[in-house]
């Protein structure tokens, strides 16, 4: 469903993603690990275009994304739930849900409230939709944050650090939406540091360092026998 060739971004005269090149397929669960400052949250930013990348090419789901692609409908595509979530913290969290498909979609409050009822019910909080962002925990704000990407019906779900604010339990309820969204046929791409969360939720490991992609690999073959140096040193520093 993704297709990336010799990808490349510079800002000014830094080059941080330096000719990245995979595909991932429909449904599949991708863990996108490396050293901060390896380029991984610009590689997802360039996905739904937050970041337009310089040269090489992008296809997702037979779109090209370029400087004319319908940006409404890739960001409908391509969902993107961040670090620190990003709700909007004036608006309650059924609210935070409808506002995309209101906007853009165009949908009657009425249909934009049940979509977004569903989609927080299946995160698992339909009784705090009511609630406003502050008024929540830290798992529960990133459901929101889910469930207001996933009411735009997208393909492909991109991920920064899920989990870098959960606790135990939490990053479990994270890792099992993660899961259903692969049985719907839903694509994502997971940037972490947690290695345990890594090898839980993912069907193959892209390892980047340095604006490159270094190793790509099932969990279970890149956390026990890594080919690349780097990736190794990186894996050494993580235990
Ligand atoms: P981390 O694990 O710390 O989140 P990362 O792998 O996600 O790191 P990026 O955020 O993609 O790294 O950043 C890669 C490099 O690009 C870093 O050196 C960063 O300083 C630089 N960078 C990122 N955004 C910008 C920007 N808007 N302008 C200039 N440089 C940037
Ligand atoms: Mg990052």
């Amino acid at each position: 469903i993704i297709s990336v060739r010799d990808l490349r971004k510079s800002y000014g005269t830094f080059e941080v993603l330096r000719g990245l090149s995979f595909d991932v397929a429909r449904g599949e669960r991708i863990a996108i690990l490396g050293p901060s400052g390896s380029g991984k949250s610009t590689l997802i930013r360039c996905f739904n275009r937050i970041e337009p990348h310089d040269s090489g090419t992008l296809h997702i789901d037979g779109t090209v994304v370029d400087a004319r692609c319908d940006l409404a409908r890739l960001r409908a595509e391509v969902g993107i739930v961040f670090q620190n979530y990003n709700l909007f913290p004036h608006l309650s969290a059924v609210e935070n849900c409808m506002l995309a498909p209101r906007l853009v979609r165009g949908m009657t409050r009425h249909a934009a409230r049940d979509g977004a009822m569903r989609r927080l019910a299946q995160v698992g909080i339909a009784e705090q939709a009511a609630k406003y962002p502050i008024q929540l925990s830290g798992g529960q704000q990133q459901r929101v944050a889910i469930a207001r990407a996933l009411c735009m019906d997208p393909r492909v779900v991109l991920f920064d650090e899920p989990t870098a604010a959960l606790d135990p339990e939490a990053v479990a309820g994270v890792a099992a939406i993660i899961d259903a969204l692969a049985r719907d046929g839903i694509t994502t791409l997971c940037v972490t540091h947690e290695m345990g969360f890594a090898r839980r939720i993912a069907d193959r490991i892209v390892f980047m360092d340095d604006g490159q992609i270094m190793e790509i690999a099932p969990p279970e073959t890149f956390f026990t026998s890594a080919v690349t140096e780097r990736a190794r040193a990186f894996l050494a520093r993580m235990v």
